[in-house]
């Protein structure tokens, strides 16, 4: 038998309904074996996400503010689940332990864990699979940093005492201690993909509800088509340019067992999803896998007669930037020329402070802060097999009017970054999109 380990997010186990959908999806396949889950999320657009009321619940604890209440209001979200769906459950016990430690004064990780933790009870319950608990299996440091191989170690012998289990996502527990530690939001596909490598899995299909990554912003591009295979490098590529679909630190564990992800919906289970593999491997003809882009870049640029000749200059400039904490996502440079692309949001109220420094250190003949640069990057495995790929980028930019301000080209060959002018971010993105597609 095969072994498949699925992943369902908040929206994925929100209500009865969706519960009834993700049964069929489990039971449809009988290597679909390791479940892991979400605490409920939104039903509608107004209503909250469960991990949200139980970070308000810890605050009305902590602040004298009655709580009861609201302990009632997430309460109903498992026990209307339960009613409807006629699950015989404990969550009577369960709830009334939470109240007790509430009254103690327990951890907030404690308290927001409990999304998850009852979500895998209950749905655990649903399906007849055994319920195994992830604090003592998910093992964090001192510091809240994941333990990689102590966790897989511990992950891989009880998974061994359970033919199917469903597992609570989002969190596990400090080394010694044992006490709750959360992943950062989002993290129950971390959780996911944890379990994926512990359990040897074939494949880690992660269940939400959306059909995959798209080409590009369907904000942006109307109808973009949809990625159906990429490489972990290129999905990092992607959604360090926004287009997330995974929390960032989900790919590792499934990617150091070459374990493929797919991305799949709940609310369309026979849509096929975008499968992410270490190679990408299909040879489907096209050339750019995704275009993805932000339009809040500031660029400092630094212009000195001879910058070439005065070693460590291009390290000096860096050096300021690094000491004021700030990030930086590119320096294209010139023989005499410098510049630094960085967020605008990270620069914050430190720009003049930072320019100052530079002035002081650098000693300049010139220097200038052009905000409102937006970045794409146009992402493709084949583009280094590809010549040409620049040119048509550059060529259908020109045609349109549209001015490049920067144009990078990582060694990988895996990604393009154009630089315009943020006014012509989304005109850009859909010329870049229509070049490669129509
Ligand atoms: N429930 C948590 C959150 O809302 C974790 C998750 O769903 O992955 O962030």
């Amino acid at each position: 038998m095969g072994v498949k380990v699925l992943k369902f997010g908040g929206s994925s186990v929100a209500d009865a309904g969706q519960l009834r959908k993700i049964k069929n999806i489990i039971e449809s396949d009988p290597d679909r074996r390791y479940v892991v889950v979400s605490a409920p999320g939104k039903r509608s657009s107004s209503d909250s996400k469960v991990t949200d009321l139980l970070f308000m619940l810890k605050a009305q604890a902590d602040n004298n503010i009655p709580w009861e209440s609201l302990l009632g209001v997430i309460r109903d979200r498992y026990t209307s689940i339960a009613d409807e769906l006629g699950i015989e459950t404990d969550l009577d016990e369960r709830f009334e332990e939470i109240r007790a430690r509430l009254r103690e004064g327990c951890s907030e990780a404690y308290v927001v864990s409990r999304g998850e933790y009852l979500s895998a009870a209950l749905i655990s319950a649903y399906l007849g699979y055994d319920f195994v608990d992830t604090q003592s299996l998910i093992r964090f440091d001192q510091k809240g940093r994941l333990l990689t191989e102590e966790t897989n170690v511990r992950l891989k012998a009880e998974l061994a005492k359970h033919e199917r289990a469903v597992l609570p996502g989002f969190y596990g527990g400090y080394e010694g201690s044992g006490d709750v530690c959360l992943f950062s939001r989002g993290g129950s596909d971390v959780t996911g993909s944890l379990v994926a490598r512990a359990a040897d899995a074939d494949i880690y299909e992660n269940w939400t509800d959306v059909s995959g990554m798209l080409m590009a912003d369907p904000r942006i591009v109307k109808d973009p088509a949809p990625i159906e295979r990429i490489s972990y490098i290129e999905l990092r590529e992607l959604s360090y340019m926004g287009a997330s679909v995974l929390h960032e630190e989900a790919v590792f564990p499934a990617r150091m067992s070459d374990i493929p992800i797919n991305i799949r919906n709940t609310n369309a289970p026979e849509d096929p999803g975008t499968v992410i593999t270490n190679s990408g491997d299909d040879e489907d003809g096209k050339v750019i896998s995704g275009i993805a882009g932000k339009p809040d870049f500031t660029v400092i640029s630094i212009y000195k007669n001879m910058m070439n000749r005065e070693i460590g200059y291009v390290r000096r400039a860096l050096t300021v930037i690094e000491e004021a904490g700030i990030p930086f996502d590119h320096i294209p440079t010139g023989i005499d020329s410098l510049s630094m692309v960085i967020e605008t949001s990270a620069l914050e109220d430190k720009l003049n402070d930072v320019l100052d420094e530079l002035k002081l250190r650098l000693k300049p003949d010139e220097i200038s802060v052009e905000d409102n640069i937006a970045l794409i990057a146009v992402v493709g495995r084949k583009m280094s097999r590809t010549p040409g790929v620049a040119a048509r980028i550059c060529s259908a930019l020109a045609q349109n009017g549209i001015n490049i301000r920067m144009l990078n080209q990582g060694t990988s060959e895996i990604n393009i970054i154009v630089g315009v002018e943020a006014k012509d971010f989304e005109k850009a993105v859909n010329i870049i999109y229509s070049e490669f597609m129509a």
